[in-house]
């Protein structure tokens, strides 16, 4: 069993204070995460502050070594879509979108990375949503992808899938490759908390980002799409039947 961190939507308007916290708890288990980034986000209901872009920037090469850097999209804003990959989302960044103009945002996106020497390796998606042509643009960018309702990592169209089912740290049922993906604007105390707890006793079975690269494949896509229609059916009883039934 392996694990692995990533923390969503970090950007120049982002809750500092909570992302120095998480930053470095994870820094004294000696956990280095990926950090999905935003470089021009429109979304304002993840702003919290208002720092500029250099403020932004001077905080990223402090970080730089603790941490690897994810493509979150380029501005976090969304369009109505019909279901990702991945979780049925309907709303995306990319989802839909013709190859021309997905490949544009992830163009303009990787041009703020390079521009500022930071040379990212994985694509994050937004709300967990893109189709099969953004995968093609990440094959074309050289990137991985950070999402998949799988217990092990898998290629498809060549590129490599590194699982996303969980958003707390915990002890899956069965023996893969887990990452726990954070909102650390939003965290609470107590998952501060209940985080630390967790890797008190755990921390050992975390592994860096750069080591799945040369890990063996073992998931693949279509036990993936397995996965996510039974996800699906589950999420869509618990939001309807045991709602109406709590009510
Ligand atoms: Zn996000």
């Amino acid at each position: 069993m392996k694990f692995l961190i990533r923390l969503d939507d970090c950007h120049k308007n982002q809750h500092y204070e909570n992302w120095d916290k998480i930053l470095s708890i994870l820094y004294k288990y000696n956990i280095k995460p990926l950090i999905a980034i935003i470089p021009n986000n429109n979304d304002t209901s993840i702003e919290f502050c208002e720092n500029t872009e250099d403020d932004f920037l001077t905080w990223l090469i402090q970080n730089k070594e603790n941490i690897d850097f994810g493509v979150h999209g380029f501005n976090h804003s969304f369009h109505k879509s019909s279901k990702s990959m991945y979780k049925s989302r309907s709303t995306s960044e990319f989802n839909d979108l013709s190859y021309v103009e997905q490949r544009m945002i992830l163009q303009n996106s990787l041009d703020w990375f390079r521009s500022n020497d930071f040379y990212p390796n994985w694509f994050v998606a937004p709300r967990h949503s893109f189709d099969k042509i953004t995968v093609d643009i990440c094959k074309f960018f050289g990137l991985s992808i950070s999402d998949g309702t799988e217990i092990n990592i898998f290629k498809y169209k060549d590129v490599l899938f590194v699982p996303q089912l969980y958003n707390k740290a915990r002890i899956p049922l069965f023996s893969g490759v887990y990452t726990f993906c954070y909102h650390p604007n939003s965290m609470s105390d107590s998952d501060f908390i209940e985080l630390e707890s967790f890797l008190v006793n755990y921390y050992q079975m975390f592994i860096e980002w750069e080591e799945v690269k040369i890990m063996k494949v073992k998931g693949c896509y279509l036990r993936s799409q397995v996965i996510n229609n039974i996800w699906i059916i589950q999420n869509y009883v618990r939001n309807t039947f045991f709602k109406k039934y709590r009510s």
